[in-house]
């Protein structure tokens, strides 16, 4: 058997490309291509196997196997030796196939008479497209470089593949991103949009793998690779400063250790030996570091991992001149997909400019899906592979109440999906009719529903949603969307805007949450190994009072005579609170000194995210001008499960008969001191869950502004002293929790009307 040194894979990949250049159907390039390799490698079988479907591998062409076999021959991921190499993404080589474990006899292919087999993934950044098999009777096991030269081969592949190179007849040769896909996710937020892919992270897309001349192909990657190390130097001294983030810094250092790794370039180097071209190399190398991340149990790795990944991308994109801003228009009805994106990002893009969001990874906890939920348009989060499939510009229609995602939908699903955003455009004008009408129950309880906020951009919901006031004014957004600490007088003018567009109505402005998922960039950070139980919200206002002490300055200037309430978030403990609060008095002091108004009156009030709060000295609760219950800190809390984790987090039900019983006991609490309470988490907005809180007592609720409607709805319909019996009935029952016998009551409660 010939040995394919570098320059008989070379020669192997320009046959393959004159093969693949020539003007034939999917399936004939396909029949070409494993032929070649056949004789290339002297072997009596080359076979390709491409995924039908997510689960099943199809023999699409075979050079030595019976030829009726191809696309009769089907396998389940993880079945057989071809489909145990699709799942791991590892090489199988073997001069014994059937007595390796996994092997499976296919009758229909006449493959017991090869003893030898190589199967090597036929994958694209990590994505699984196929393997790429050779078979032999001779038992060998196949030399390193030839099973180099099969992956060299197999990469190529699947960027012929991703362009739609073997499309033709044929139902699992049809083109890549053409199909309609059905993407089953989970909430991040409800409602119902339709509109155009926009990636947040575009793909690179590399047109020529092979190429003929390695030496002008080692100089364009040498080339690249200077301008990363360039660049990446570029970052590390920007941030090498004393005031810099240390986590950054360490980030940098990293990537500037791999932007100078030997061995990096040197794969590459020896995959340009083979045949490839620059980007195809950096691919291949990308795409074994993926399946490596893959693998890692180990988190710190796994992120070094990353990085590599992250530094394949710049050089990807200086080599295919695809940088991240491809110059493609972002589309006017644009659903933003991505792989994750964090609170800061979001907010870049602005409310205007998408319907919809669909992420990869992501949680209904966290604050970029607050951001989406404040805008009101609809998140899917865990939408698996929705990245690798969908294309800048593909027709999309997001179903946020299911979470489901259509992708290039076809006519059926576009006319259900129409009728479905008619229906609830109906519901929306129901929801207008009660604008301006309370939310008083049937038993005569009214309940006050406030609207969280956050940005200018949420001020016009005050009217339209008939909100009663702010009950939550998330004063980290406005430092989330600057690149710097924003100055004193530039808060003045926003708190000032708010209060204007409030015209009377109360505001509650809640100071600096930043820490846990709230990175500001430009902020020092400590190296925490839990950030949600850390330094974070009143724990950071406390030790490094500069930006506190700022902020409540602005926001006294602000109010320049109206009345001004200011609360504070995390509060942990009564001495925390009275901290705070000695702060405000000071800084009115201050203020007056100065010559400036103080405001008409001023309320301190505290959060109550931690359990510890709920049974803090009754002095706190005296002190205190008001309670808001934080309920998206104080379940996770409770529970101890992670908000942004959506495997603890679906676990455990808000209506819980403990979670329930805390709260009224809460309630309980501040009704005995007098004390205003208020819930603002997100289940606030959530009508079932607003119901079952009102019936605990609480009469005061902040959500977004696109809950008001369907909350007040259902609150005018119902009787809370009924609901509360109900609930007490539920509990005694030992009922783990009430949700069941809530939505049995309402059933037959709102039906009687
Ligand atoms: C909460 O924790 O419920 C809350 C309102 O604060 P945030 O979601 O901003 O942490
Ligand atoms: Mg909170």
């Amino acid at each position: 058997m010939a040995d394919p040194t570098e320059s008989e894979s070379r020669k192997l990949l320009g046959r393959l490309r004159e093969a693949l250049a020539e003007d034939s159907a999917g399936q004939a390039r396909l029949d070409r291509v494993t032929q070649l390799i056949a004789s290339s490698m002297s072997t009596e079988v080359c076979s390709i196997y491409l995924f039908r479907d997510e689960e099943t591998l199809e023999l699409c062409a075979t050079e030595g196997l019976n030829p009726d076999a191809v696309h009769e021959t089907r396998m389940r991921l993880g079945e057989g030796l071809v489909g145990r190499v699709a799942r791991t993404g590892k090489v199988i080589n073997t001069a014994d196939a059937p007595s390796t474990r996994g092997f499976r006899f296919m009758p229909e292919t006449g493959e017991e008479v090869f003893s030898s087999f190589c199967g090597v993934p036929i994958q694209r950044l990590g994505e699984r497209l196929g393997v790429l098999v050779v078979q032999s009777k001779e038992a060998r096991i196949f030399f390193e470089d030839e099973v180099y030269a099969l992956e060299v081969v197999a990469m190529v592949l699947a960027e012929m593949t991703e362009l739609g190179a073997f499309v033709g007849e044929g139902e699992a040769l049809r083109a890549r991103h053409t199909l309609p896909a059905l993407f089953r996710g989970g909430v991040g937020q409800e409602g119902v949009a339709e509109g155009y892919v926009w990636l947040h992270e575009p793909r690179v897309v590399v047109a020529n793998p092979i190429a003929d001349d390695p030496e002008i192909e080692t100089r364009r990657l040498r080339e690249a690779v200077d301008k990363l190390r360039m660049s990446v130097d570029d970052m590390l001294s920007s941030v090498s400063d004393e005031t810099a983030d240390t986590d950054q810094r360490e980030v940098m250092e990293a990537y500037k250790m791999f932007a100078n790794s030997r061995s990096w370039l040197r794969r590459m180097e020896e995959d340009i030996g083979a045949g490839l071209s620059a980007e195809a190399a950096v691919e291949k190398e990308q795409s074994a570091a993926r399946t490596r991340m893959s693998q890692v149990p180990d988190a710190y790795l796994r992120e070094r991992l990353h990085d590599l990944d992250d530094l394949s991308n710049r050089l990807l994109r200086i080599l295919t001149g695809q940088g991240k801003d491809t110059g493609a228009e972002m589309p006017d009805k644009a659903i933003l997909v991505a792989r994750n994106i964090g609170p800061a990002e979001l907010l870049d893009y602005g409310r205007e400019r998408l319907k919809g969001i669909v992420l990869e990874q992501g949680s209904v906890g966290s604050h970029a899906a607050i951001v989406a939920r404040a805008w009101a348009i609809p998140l899917i989060i865990h939408a698996e592979k929705v990245t690798s499939e969908a294309l800048n510009g593909d027709h999309v229609m997001v179903d946020g109440d299911q979470g489901l995602v259509h992708l290039r939908p076809d006519d059926t699903v576009v006319s259900a999906f129409r009728d479905k955003i008619a229906m609830q455009a109906k519901a929306q004008e129901r929801y207008s009719g009660i604008k301006s009408l309370p939310a008083q129950t049937k038993c005569g309880s009214v309940v006050g529903l406030h609207m969280n906020a956050g940005l200018i951009a949420d001020l016009p919901s005050l009217e339209s949603s008939g909100a009663e006031g702010v009950g939550l004014f998330r004063t980290e957004l406005q430092f989330l969307i600057r690149s710097k600490v924003p100055r004193r007088g530039e808060l003045a003018a926003i708190y000032s805007r708010v209060l204007d567009a409030a015209n009377s109505k109360p505001v509650v402005f809640r100071t600096l949450d930043i820490g846990s998922d709230k990175v500001l960039p430009y902020m020092k950070r400590e190296e925490e190994p839990n950030p949600a139980l850390g330094w974070r919200a009143i724990r950071v206002g406390l030790d490094k009072p500069g930006v506190m002490r700022m902020q409540l300055q602005a926001l006294i200037r602000a109010a320049n005579g109206r009345p001004l309430t200011v609360m504070f978030p995390f509060v942990a403990q009564f001495d925390e609170f009275k901290a705070a609060r000695e702060q405000v008095l000071t800084e009115l002091d201050n203020e007056k000194k100065l010559g400036h108004t103080l405001p008409e009156n001023v309320k301190v009030g505290a959060m109550l995210e931690t359990p510890s709060l709920a049974f803090a000295p009754t002095q706190f609760f005296e002190m205190a001008d008001f309670i808001s219950i934080g309920g998206n800190d104080l379940k996770q809390f409770f529970f101890a499960a992670d908000r942004e984790n959506e495997r603890v987090r679906r676990r455990y039900d808000t209506l819980n008969v403990s979670f329930l019983t805390f709260i009224e006991q809460i309630v309980e609490r501040c009704a005995a001191t007098n004390t205003p309470v208020s819930f603002c988490g997100e289940d606030a907005g959530r009508p079932i869950e607003a119901m079952c809180f009102a019936a605990m007592g609480l009469r005061s609720l902040s959500m977004r502004p696109a809950s008001i409607g369907p909350v007040k709805h259902l609150l005018r319909r119902v009787n809370l002293d009924d609901a509360k019996a109900m609930i007490d009935a539920s509990r005694a029952s030992g009922v783990q929790s009430v949700r069941g016998d809530v939505m049995e009551w309402l059933r037959t409660e709102v039906e009687r009307g």
